[in-house]
């Protein structure tokens, strides 16, 4: 009964992660107890923990120099955070609107931090990326924001931008966990945990240690990352359940052969539906500079809108979930996360094809 998911979040789980925390929904290692049923001091969770980070840190090689926090609050939150912690009174910070969400970025961190937009694509209907050569970043500021992905607008960043000295600081949301990363080229990762990690609510930060000493604003104790690290985020109640299903997560892409495998497996995935699209002549369109394309999500229009809703109600019915595009761009989009099968987009591809013949 399952369906191919192309939901661009909270998205598609790797079936056998979500079989193996069916199998323990009521009986966590033996404890006659659910995982969420359990005290976070207990030493069932705390170990469970522990190797969900060692898991992670594994996964993208993060050094002893990088803190990694398990928090609360979405991405949004950060979007907040980030300023609070990072930048103290009268600071600026550098940031790159690449898309939707670094817009939010930029306006979520504006009560708390002079924003220079260093960068912008806004002009180019955010269907290619600022050239780095036209960034205009302050060599004092507090940190350089950026999204790597931008998940409503399908573009990417194909490499990590050289930003000199200044901390660089990204969004990664929509694409962490997709390929290998180089965690020593940033100052903080951050990434809402539902896309590749797991249930929303949980969000992941990678943060550079000597970032966590600056002063920031005055701030209660739960906003700042020092006191989470200090407390191995367990400043107050952690999500226990999406800690949990991020270790399983962690443990299934492990077992897949890491990130180096998915990179792949999400190239030939991505390769595969922009192929089709580009080779329909015309019936279906990305409107991306293919220089930028995302690998994650795809998003798609009909040579005639009018055919939108057929196609989606087709779609469904043909077993292939969550295709329509965010209402900013329109259209459809499918997201490619970790846990669709290159299986999935052949089906999709094949379905596409047969749409365009049957609707001429
Ligand atoms: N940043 C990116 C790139 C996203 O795709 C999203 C959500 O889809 C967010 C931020 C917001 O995340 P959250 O809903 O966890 O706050």
């Amino acid at each position: 009964s399952r369906v191919w998911n192309f939901s661009a979040g909270p998205a598609a789980l790797p079936l056998a992660v979500l079989e193996r925390a069916r199998d323990e929904l009521t009986d966590w290692q033996g404890s006659g107890a659910s995982v969420m049923e359990q005290s976070h001091r207990g030493k069932r969770f705390i170990t469970m923990a522990a190797q969900a980070e060692a898991d992670l840190r594994a996964l993208l090689d993060i050094p002893a120099d990088h803190a990694v926090l398990f928090l609360q609050g979405g991405a949004t939150q950060q979007f907040a955070q980030i300023p609070m912690n990072l930048a103290g009174e009268g600071d600026s910070a550098d940031y790159i609107d690449s898309g939707h969400w670094s817009a939010k970025a930029i306006s979520e961190a504006t009560p708390y931090v002079k924003v220079n937009v260093a960068a912008s694509a806004k002009a180019a209907g955010y269907r290619q990326l600022p050239p780095r050569e036209s960034w205009q970043l302050d060599p004092r500021a507090a940190y350089v924001h950026y999204t790597p992905n931008e998940t409503i607008h399908g573009v990417e960043f194909p490499d990590v931008p050289e930003v000199g000295e200044v901390p660089l600081v990204a969004d990664m949301s929509s694409n962490i966990l997709s390929a290998p990363l180089d965690v020593r080229r940033f100052g903080l990762v951050y990434a809402g945990a539902q896309k590749n990690i797991g249930p929303s609510g949980l969000v992941l930060l990678i943060i550079r240690r000597d970032l966590l000493q600056r002063a920031g604003r005055p701030m209660a104790r739960i906003f700042r990352y020092a006191d989470h690290a200090a407390a191995d985020s367990m400043l107050n109640t952690p999500n226990t359940w999406g800690w949990y299903l991020a270790g399983l997560t962690f443990q299934w892409l492990l077992a897949k052969g890491g990130l180096a495998a998915m990179g792949a497996a999400n190239r030939a995935k991505a390769d595969l539906l922009y192929a089709s699209i580009d080779g329909s002549g015309g019936y279906y369109r990305n409107p991306v500079d293919p220089a930028a394309r995302s690998r994650m999500n795809v998003p798609f229009t009909l040579h005639d809108s009018a055919l939108d809703a057929p196609f989606l109600q087709e779609s469904e019915a043909a077993g292939l979930l969550a295709l329509k595009g965010h209402k900013a761009v329109g259209g459809m989009r499918a997201s490619l996360y970790n846990a669709v099968p290159l299986e999935a987009v052949e089906a999709l591809v094949a379905f596409m094809r047969d749409f365009a013949t049957r609707h001429g």
